[in-house]
């Protein structure tokens, strides 16, 4: 089965389409399991954006229920998941907590994409550090973020740092800091966790990357006996729903995958790559 498990809406601030759109465009492309992860960026740093910027709307969280149940009974042959993205501060893990325990959410992922209070889109995130320390740094709040005592399912684009890097060479390979991967990788397996394949790389298109993480650490999380593997297209618009689905699951069966762990109705379950 195909599947896309890292999607985002008009619920999320920064997305520009409908669930009813991006799920047709699923169909339409012979994907048999969508999952919306909507952003919920609860410690998001307010000095240089509005705080709740990168907040799921609770406002209207309501209707993204609806909406996802609207889906679902117009689209039969193709299951569909109303999920969010948790972006992982250590400050706001109570907060969190509080918010996922108050809404119905089918799947999680737990991402980082602050670090120190500091956006990695933002310069000053790199200020001062070379690519050892400003990666390094990453890995550790990756690392950090794994303990998070909130429910999740699964860990969203290890190797985001990558995406706006200012360094010649962006994509996070296995070799860049080996024991601390075996670390990260290792914790995923032991706390049963899926660990997402992104398509979207940001700048380490150029560099011929596929997914975050990058093929040399998902080999290693395979050696080391991960088998809980899905994908997802980090759409934020219609054209890049699946996006490279096809490239990265034949890389993917190369390595040895051979199921994507998606949540249905609240459980794991599998499905054969195809
Ligand atoms: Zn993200
Ligand atoms: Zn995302």
């Amino acid at each position: 089965m195909k599947i896309d498990c890292h999607n985002h809406t008009l619920f999320s601030p920064d997305g520009s389409q409908t669930i009813e759109q991006a799920v047709r465009r699923a169909a339409e492309l012979g994907f048999g399991y969508i999952a919306f992860t909507e952003h919920m960026d609860l410690g998001f740093p307010n000095a240089a954006r509005p705080a709740d910027e990168l907040i799921f709307d609770y406002k209207v969280d309501g209707r993204y229920f609806d909406a996802i149940n609207a889906a679902r009974a117009e689209f039969n042959d193709i299951y569909i998941c109303g999920g969010i993205e948790v972006g992982f501060t250590p400050d706001d893990v109570r907060e969190i907590t509080d918010k996922l325990t108050e809404h119905p959410f089918g799947y999680i992922v737990n991402s980082v994409h602050i670090c120190h209070g500091l956006d990695c889109y933002w310069k000053s995130y790199w200020e001062g550090y070379d690519r050892k320390r400003a990666y390094g740094e990453y890995l550790r709040c990756v690392r950090d973020s794994l303990d998070a005592p909130y429910p999740y399912d699964a860990v969203g684009h290890l190797g985001y740092i990558g995406r706006p890097s200012p360094f010649d060479k962006k994509t996070l390979i296995y070799e860049d800091f080996p024991d601390l991967l075996d670390d990260i990788l290792k914790t995923i397996i032991k706390k049963g966790k899926i660990l997402e394949a992104n398509s979207s790389v940001g700048g380490c298109v150029s560099e011929g990357t596929l997914s975050l993480p990058d093929m040399s650490i998902l080999t290693r999380y395979y050696r080391l006996g991960g088998r809980k593997i899905n994908f997802g297209s980090d759409a934020h618009r219609t054209e890049k729903i699946g996006y490279n689905y096809d490239v990265v699951a034949k890389k993917l069966r190369e390595i040895g995958f051979t199921h994507w762990t998606v949540m249905r109705d609240g459980k794991e379950s599998t499905e054969i790559i195809d």
